[in-house]
């Protein structure tokens, strides 16, 4: 964990930052000791005792904190609001959102997949954040190279989100601390075409629909919180093609600026 608070108080403070030296921690979730690890292996980062039983600890890689702290400044120097952001939020049972802000008109919980995720907990906490009205930003990692080409083979999370998004899926983009939007369409196999003996003739064969694989259709760097919009589903969607229901939800979504807007701009 990177939060915890400083013990006998409700200051919550960052294993990435230095001066904590000296300082005793509990956990802002069970409330139980905490120890904060400042080894040369791994990132800083705040640690249960050895016994503890807390619900929130859990594994997480160097690149999920990287991801989580990136987004947290980059918000923080964005929005200035140290107050009204929050890392590893615990205001919300089942969840524990990497970043939260909690703005004057809405609360936006931003869920970081950077590590394998279970499709379920997706929809599970998409159900949560919509029954309690707060919205969500699914931010996956910006990997450049899976998505430099000009398709992307989606994995299972990354297929359920895409749907939910309209198909388009939000990157953390670390080295230009913002979000990186890329847009989807269908893609196809190979077409093939062949002699076929007992038709005496060439056969024709078009490439079937691919069912992870999408081509990227657009990618648009340099987007923040404040471009993205709150779209509001209200009931489940069961998909003909997919196995999965798209969850009752509150996405915070990129829409591309409506088509016509120059030309009323123009009257
Ligand atoms: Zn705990």
């Amino acid at each position: 964990m990177q939060s915890a608070f400083i013990k006998d108080t409700d200051q919550k403070v960052y294993a990435w930052h230095a001066e904590l030296e000296g300082e005793r921690f509990v956990c802002t979730g069970c409330a139980g000791t905490m120890f904060l690890k400042n080894g040369m292996v791994r990132v800083a980062h705040f640690a249960h005792a050895p016994e503890s039983h807390c619900a929130f600890a859990r594994y997480e890689s160097e690149l999920e904190v990287t991801y989580k702290v990136s987004i947290y400044e980059a918000l923080v120097e964005r929005y200035g609001a140290k107050g009204r952001i929050d890392v590893e939020h615990t205001g919300i049972a089942g969840c524990r959102p990497a970043v939260f802000i909690n703005g004057r008109k809405h609360r936006i919980a931003i869920e970081l997949l950077v590590d394998a995720t279970d499709v379920r907990e997706i929809i599970n906490k998409s159900e949560i954040y919509f029954a309690l009205n707060v919205g969500v930003i699914w931010v996956l990692p910006f990997d450049s190279e899976r998505l430099n080409g000009d398709r992307l083979k989606m994995k299972e999370h990354e297929k359920l989100l895409c749907f939910m998004n309209n198909k388009r899926l939000l990157f953390w983009h670390l080295r230009r601390k913002s979000f990186s939007v890329a847009e989807f369409g269908a893609a196809y196999g190979e077409s093939t075409e062949f002699y076929d003996k007992n038709q005496g003739d060439m056969v024709y064969y078009e490439g079937r629909k691919l069912r992870s694989t999408f081509n990227i259709t657009n990618l648009i760097n340099n987007i923040y919180p404040e471009d993205l919009t709150r779209w509001v589903s209200s009931k489940r969607f069961e998909m003909e093609t997919y196995k999965y229901p798209l969850p009752k939800s509150i996405l915070w979504k990129y829409q591309p600026p409506p088509k016509n807007r120059h030309l009323k701009r123009l009257r």
